[in-house]
This record gives C-alpha cells, sequence and structure tokens, in this order.
C-alpha cells in the first residue's frame, strides 16, 4: 500500500482566480511553499504580478528547493496597467532570488501580441533568464484556443535562432528543469492501483490500461498522475478539471500539468482576457484542493459524484466526436509533443 503517493504530485500554488505575487495572495503563497519544502515532485507559481519591495521583502523567506519552480507569464499585453520594462524588473528580481524563472507565453490573442516584434522581445527575455520559454496557447479574439498555428511557429524559429529551450507543456519544462520525469509524457505500467481504489474511482483494467467508469477531464489528468499512466474512461462526465472526489467543503482541480492548491479569490491584476469566471465552480471564492498529504482525508469518493453533477456544471459538459468506446486525454484535448528531454 503506497500512503505517500502525494507526494509525487506536482502542485501548482495559488493559480486560479488571483495571482500568487499580489498583496491578496502572498502570506498564503509563502506558507504554501514552505509546507512543500519536502515534496518529492516538482511544485510552482506562475505569475504576471510586478512586484514592490515590500513582496520582496517577504519572498526571501522562502525555503528554495530543487523542486520548486518559478514561471513568469509575459505577453507584451501590460496587464493591470504595468509596462513591459516594470515585468522585467520583477522577473530579475524573481531570477536573483530564485535562480530560473521559466517565460511562459500565455496567451497569445490573435491580433494584439502575436506579431513577430512582440514575440521576438519575449524570447529575449527568456535568453536572460533560465533559456526555457513555454510557448503556451494561441486564442483568436473570442478566447477560442490554438487558431493560428504559425504564431507557434514563429515563437519556434525565433527560439531556435537564439538557442531557447522551448517547451509546450509547463509540465515538460519543469520536468527540464528539475530533471524529473514527464509527468504528463512519459508514461507507464500503472502503478498505485489502491490509490485509485481508496479514492473512491470505479475502474477496469484493458490491455494494462486503466478504464474508469466515469471520469471529468481533470479525473483522467489526477488518475494519470497517481498512476504514471495512460488512463481511458467509458463515460466523460464533463469537460472540466474538477474532479469527482469534490465535495461541498472542498473543490479540487487538476489541468494536464498541475493538481491546483489556490485560494480562488480576488484578483487585482483584472486582465481583460481572463476567463476564470466564465467557470462554473470558479465565480465564486473558494478554496481549491487542499494539501496533498490531506486530499485522502478531505475528499469524497469519486463513486458517489452524482448524476446531478453534469446539471451543475453545464458550461462544461462535454460531448464526444470519437466513435471509440473508451476515451482518454488524447481524444478530448489537443495533444503536444514532449520536449522534456529534446535538450539532454
Ligand atoms: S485576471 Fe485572470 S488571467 Fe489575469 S492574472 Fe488574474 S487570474 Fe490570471
Amino acid at each position: 500500500m503506497n500512503s505517500k503517493w502525494y507526494k509525487d504530485i506536482p502542485v501548482s500554488i495559488n493559480n486560479a482566480f488571483g495571482d500568487p505575487l499580489t498583496e491578496i495572495q502572498i502570506e498564503d503563497t509563502i506558507a504554501k511553499i514552505n509546507s512543500l519544502k519536502n515534496h518529492a515532485a516538482p511544485y510552482n507559481i506562475i505569475t504576471k504580478a510586478v512586484i514592490n519591495d515590500e513582496i520582496y521583502s517577504k519572498l526571501k523567506d522562502v525555503e528554495k528547493t530543487d523542486n520548486f519552480v518559478v514561471m513568469y507569464s509575459l505577453t507584451g499585453l501590460d496587464e493591470g496597467g504595468y509596462s513591459f520594462q516594470e515585468r522585467l524588473e520583477t522577473i530579475e528580481l524573481l531570477n536573483k532570488l530564485f535562480g530560473k524563472v521559466i517565460i511562459l507565453v500565455r496567451p497569445i490573442i490573435q491580433g494584439r501580441n502575436d506579431h513577430y516584434k512582440n514575440l521576438e522581445k519575449i524570447v529575449k527575455v527568456a535568453k536572460n533568464t533560465s533559456g526555457r520559454l513555454i510557448t503556451g496557447a494561441i486564442h483568436d479574439e473570442f478566447k477560442r484556443k490554438n487558431v493560428k498555428t504559425e504564431v507557434r511557429d514563429h515563437l519556434v524559429e525565433i527560439c531556435e535562432k537564439n538557442s531557447i529551450k522551448y517547451f509546450h507543456k509547463s509540465s515538460c519544462a519543469a520536468a527540464d528543469i528539475t530533471n524529473s520525469r514527464c509527468w504528463m509524457h512519459d508514461l507507464q505500467k500503472p502503478v498505485n492501483l489502491d490509490v485509485v481504489e481508496r479514492l473512491g474511482y470505479q475502474f477496469n483494467l484493458i490491455d494494462d490500461r486503466i478504464c474508469l467508469k466515469y471520469a471529468t477531464v481533470g479525473d483522467l489528468n489526477f488518475i494519470r498522475m497517481i498512476t504514471k499512466s495512460y488512463i481511458l474512461t467509458e463515460n466523460v462526465l464533463s469537460g472540466y478539471n474538477l474532479l469527482s472526489i469534490s465535495n461541498d467543503d472542498y473543490k479540487y482541480e487538476v489541468s494536464s500539468s498541475w493538481y491546483s492548491w489556490s485560494n480562488n479569490t480576488a484578483c487585482e491584476i483584472n486582465c481583460d482576457y481572463c476567463i476564470i469566471h466564465s467557470i462554473d465552480y470558479l465565480d465564486k471564492e473558494c478554496q481549491i484542493g487542499v494539501k496533498p498529504s490531506d486530499i485522502e482525508a478531505k475528499s469524497q469518493k469519486a463513486f458517489k459524484m452524482s448524476s446531478e453533477y453534469t446539471e451543475m456544471l453545464k458550461k462544461g459538459k462535454f460531448i464526444s466526436q470519437s466513435i471509440r468506446k473508451q476515451l482518454g486525454y488524447n481524444d478530448v484535448r489537443n495533444t503536444q509533443i514532449c520536449k522534456a528531454n529534446a535538450y539532454l
């Protein structure tokens, strides 16, 4: 029986509504980072904030470990009224405090920040920080993803010209910088089946693959992290990343790369493209996730998730176009190639 399985779950801190390095969140962010100092998997913050002297001084209390990863989301869109130069100064301070900062270009919006000069400017920042960049998702002006892949081609071309290591998923970049396996792509025969059972997921094994009876897209991500294997399901409950182990007190969310442990609260940055409030379960203040070691004690059994679930989450309703009986992540999301081992 593996009772310490949660130590291998990659965690993102305060990545719901609200930025981890703003005044509202900073104390909580530091407490969470420090509580994960013995965590075995990578844990990160992703920020767009411009920090002041007070926040910089508080950040000196963060205990640094090899698994802690700082990502800065840089778009050239001057979110919150802060200029590119001001963000550059924050990135330099974070780099000074924590070593390597990975630059994340998210979002790129057609007609706003997708021009070559802007992309070049961002890549130059990556060159002077960790030499690593995550290409992020390309949106059109209506917030639809992945509509203009030639923008990504431009970004890749500029990275190659500047000898920058580029990645399409934050998991690949974090795996590279922490010398870990890529938990998104590097998959094997399932382990920790006892944990999946204890969390109350119903499943069969089909050709050495776990097939969940019911799953949200978040469940596919979460069980992949726990079992280090590719997961199928007979029924997709919702396209959301919300987990079936959520209950009235605790909501759990797992993206393709990270388990979220977050205060979903106010955000001082107020990006005009923010989509968080269009997600039903994030439109009010709430806690997302708990300390990983508390998950088993503070969640409901997944099989208790009722059919009312999809009613509650209408916007996350998922209708499959696939003719396959069992669906996996690759049927429900756009996949990206792994770049974690591309630069060894
Ligand atoms: S407004 Fe939304 S996208 Fe912008 S920093 Fe806050 S949570 Fe993130």
